[in-house]
Parts: C-alpha cells; structure tokens; sequence
C-alpha cells in the first residue's frame, strides 16, 4: 500500500493494543506505543532508496521484523538499565513486569508485521519467509496505488483507534 493505506493498517493493529493499555491507565504508553508504529510504519519501504535492495524482498519478511525488534530491544534494555541506574524508572511496574527490553522487541517486530499485512493485501504479495522461501502470499484485494483502499484503510484505522481509545479510557 501508499503511506495512507500502511497508516491505517498500523492503525488497526494499535487499536487493541491502545484499548488494553488505556484500560490499565498506561495513556503514556499507549502514545509512545502509537507514535513508534506510525512514525516507523513505513520503515520496510526504504528498499525503494537503498540501492541493490529488491523492493518486497528482504525488508519485507518476519526476519526483517525480527531485525527491527532485536534493535528495539536492544534500545529498551538500554533504556531500563540506564533508567534504573539512575533510580528514576521502575520499569517493572510501569510494564507489569514485563522488561523494557521485552517489550521493545514486540513493539519493533509489531511495526514492521503492521507494514508486511498493508502489502499483503496488494496482488504483489510479501515474501514473509524470506529468506527460507520467495514465495509471496498475497489476499489480493486492491492494488498497492488504490485512492479508495488507501484512504479507506486510513478511515478505518482512525475510526478504530478512536473507538479503542474512547472505550478504554471509559471502563
Ligand atoms: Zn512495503
């Protein structure tokens, strides 16, 4: 998909997440969480800038979306042992006990899973296996270049989040 399609889609993947997290009082969290997926949703696609790089290749597969996590791990578990040296972040119970470097990895791994599904619906396809397999899966529902798809999967992500965040912050 175009960056609106691949908005909305991240969009519908963070809706539940935002629900769950709002619904414990995590609103901080729920906005670092958002702003990561968004700002990184198209990170897949710098294949189309870095030369000798296929586009729909290697930065479109679950190693990739391991990649991003292992990165973003790395910056968490940093982050928490920083933080907790200095004593100004009880990670543990911001996060219920899950570490920061935990949830980095998810968080990464989640972005780049959210940009692979908004292509998967492309007739192109993602090559998700990459490198075990090249073969592409694909719903092939619309055309990457698709007004209505994109800007459809835009509404539909927004109305979602939207939903989740109004929910979660009512119960
Ligand atoms: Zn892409």
């Amino acid at each position: 998909m175009y960056q609106k399609g691949h908005y909305g889609v991240s969009l519908l993947v963070f809706a539940p997440i935002a629900f769950v997290l709002l619904l414990f009082e995590h609103a901080e969290l729920a906005v670092v969480v958002g702003a990561t997926m968004l700002s990184f949703a198209m990170l897949p696609d710098l294949d189309h800038r870095v030369p000798g790089i296929p586009h729909r290749g290697p930065t479109h597969s679950f190693a990739f979306a391991a990649l991003v996590g292992g990165v973003f791990g790395a910056a968490g578990f940093a982050l928490e042992t920083a933080a907790g040296n200095a004593g100004a972040l009880d990670v543990g119970t911001v996060l219920g006990g899950v570490s920061l470097a935990a949830a980095g990895f998810g968080l990464g791994a989640l972005t780049v899973v959210a940009h692979l599904l908004g292509d998967a619906v492309t007739p192109a396809g993602v090559n998700f296996l990459w490198p075990f397999s090249t073969r592409t899966y694909t719903l092939g529902l619309w055309r990457a270049d698709n007004t209505i798809a994109n800007y459809g999967l835009l509404a539909i992500g927004v109305f979602a989040t939207a939903a989740a965040v109004y929910l979660g912050a009512a119960f």
